[in-house]
């Protein structure tokens, strides 16, 4: 059986909260709590997961006490295996921050959820209240409470105690278990693997283990990885996840061959540019630009400059965007020039889409030896497209056609056919079936 630790209360009516346990816990002196944090190494998860939560705690007890401690969702992290564990979890969540108050001096925990999940705030607001109504949170002056909002790690990294969701469900399980605890990380699968969904995963595995074992493998060969925003080639696949290895969002996405990187690209700018909140220009103006560079160089229209405008932009967004959803369309912009520059450069020079997918380097066209004149595909191509009549071998105009698609399902014979090389020679007027051949 896989091990399940963050994720153990998920299948229960109850969660394994109790309130003398925590009871026990918060009665532990400051040094104790700290003490059995470092020992068992616990280290943040996601963005900060170079950072060891004990000496967190300890350098904010002793030098920047009063501040509070902070959890959220940076803006574009609210994914679904995040919510998943704060929603059904809710009260380890929540346990974990009122730990973490109490280990760094303070009186203050604030939980924030994106505007997204608003409607989950009222089931946390109980969830918090019933803490706050225990004896042992009272007695210490701690309160916790959780509101709608992002947070900004940039401005609040240095004053406040900022904990992932998942570090926060980590610290109540190190305390409930005790020397049953084991460091894992909850990720969400998605993408081109055989079993996508939520998991629970160990620490010191390789990114191809953890694909194999956790998500059923690779359907057709792997192209490349996106953890979180960052994209990285096959090669990246032996990268162990160990405990400072930076999960992100904990979104594993996984591209096989059959993906163009310049597509994609082009599909998760349009998918943050659609999210930007607008308030910083780098993310505003910068995801827009970088979304119509992918749209050019997919569309065929790509220039050799734009290469070094995506690295200029990226960068800056990089270093300029206000929270993670200027730096998810950055990241990932970047990821697919470092990675994929000569998938890039085959659009843009040769004119060839390599994984035959960007449809503008495409031709669709009927077979003349296979059409029987049937008349089904002029019926569904809305760009009227294409000519013929009942018992005629039919065309398609390549100036009309919008290389949609929607006519080659259609067509029972297979007659209509999508290739990226030379188009064989086809009947220039209305031809009756069957005679094609006779007048070459
Ligand atoms: S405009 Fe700035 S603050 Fe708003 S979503 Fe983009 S990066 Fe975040
Ligand atoms: S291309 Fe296919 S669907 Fe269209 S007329 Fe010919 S056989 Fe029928
Ligand atoms: S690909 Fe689309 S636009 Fe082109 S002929 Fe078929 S249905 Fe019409």
């Amino acid at each position: 059986m896989r091990t399940q630790i963050l994720i153990r209360n998920f299948n229960k009516v109850e969660s394994d909260f109790n309130e003398n346990n925590l009871q026990e816990i918060l009665s532990m002196s400051r040094a104790e709590i700290i003490s059995t944090v470092r020992i068992a190494h616990l280290q943040e998860h996601g963005l900060f997961s170079q950072r060891i939560v004990g000496d967190e705690w300890k350098n904010h007890f002793e030098f920047s006490k009063g501040s509070g401690v902070v959890s959220g969702f940076n803006n574009f992290d609210y994914n679904g295996a995040l919510f998943n564990l704060l929603e059904k979890d809710s009260l380890s969540v929540l346990e974990g921050l009122a730990i973490a108050v109490y280990a760094v001096g303070d009186s203050k925990g604030s939980l924030y959820i994106p505007q997204a999940h608003e409607s989950a705030l009222d089931s946390l607001e109980s969830a918090a209240h019933k803490l706050n109504e225990l004896e042992c949170l009272k007695k210490l002056g701690i309160s916790i409470s959780v509101a709608v909002g992002s947070i900004d790690v940039r401005s609040l990294k240095k004053e406040q105690v900022v904990h992932h969701i998942g570090t926060l469900a980590s610290i109540s399980a190190l305390f409930r278990l005790k020397k049953d605890f084991v460091p894992t990380r909850i990720v969400l699968f998605d993408g081109d693997v055989k079993v996508p969904g939520i998991v629970e995963i160990p620490i010191g595995l390789t990114l191809q283990t953890l694909i194999d074992e956790f998500a059923g493998g690779v359907e057709e060969s792997l192209k490349a990885v996106a953890i979180s925003e960052k994209l990285v080639d096959a090669s990246g696949t032996k990268m162990v996840v160990d405990e400072s290895f930076s999960l992100g969002n904990g979104v594993i996405t996984i591209y096989n061959n059959k993906r163009c990187m310049a597509d994609k690209a082009k599909a998760i700018l349009r998918l943050v540019f659609e999210a930007s909140c607008g308030k910083c220009t780098f993310c505003r103006e910068g995801t827009f630009q970088l979304y119509q560079i992918f749209m050019d160089i997919s569309n065929g229209k790509g220039k050799p400059t734009d290469l070094g405008m995506v690295d200029e932009l990226g960068k800056a967004m990089t270093t300029g965007s206000l929270c993670s959803t200027g730096q998810t369309a950055s990241e990932f912009a970047l990821g697919t020039l470092n990675n994929f520059r000569d998938e890039l450069e085959s659009h843009i020079r040769r004119k060839r889409c390599p994984a035959e997918v960007c449809t503008a380097f495409m031709n669709i066209y009927v077979s003349p030896e296979l059409c029987n004149g049937c008349t089904s595909c002029k019926e569904v191509c809305d760009a009227k497209a294409i000519e013929g009549k009942e018992g005629y071998i039919h065309m398609i105009d390549e100036f009309e056609c919008t290389k949609c698609g929607k006519c080659i399902p259609i067509c029972e014979k297979g007659a209509i056919l999508r290739t990226t090389g030379k188009v064989p020679p086809l009947p220039e007027r209305l031809t009756r079936v069957g005679s094609f051949k006779k007048r070459r």
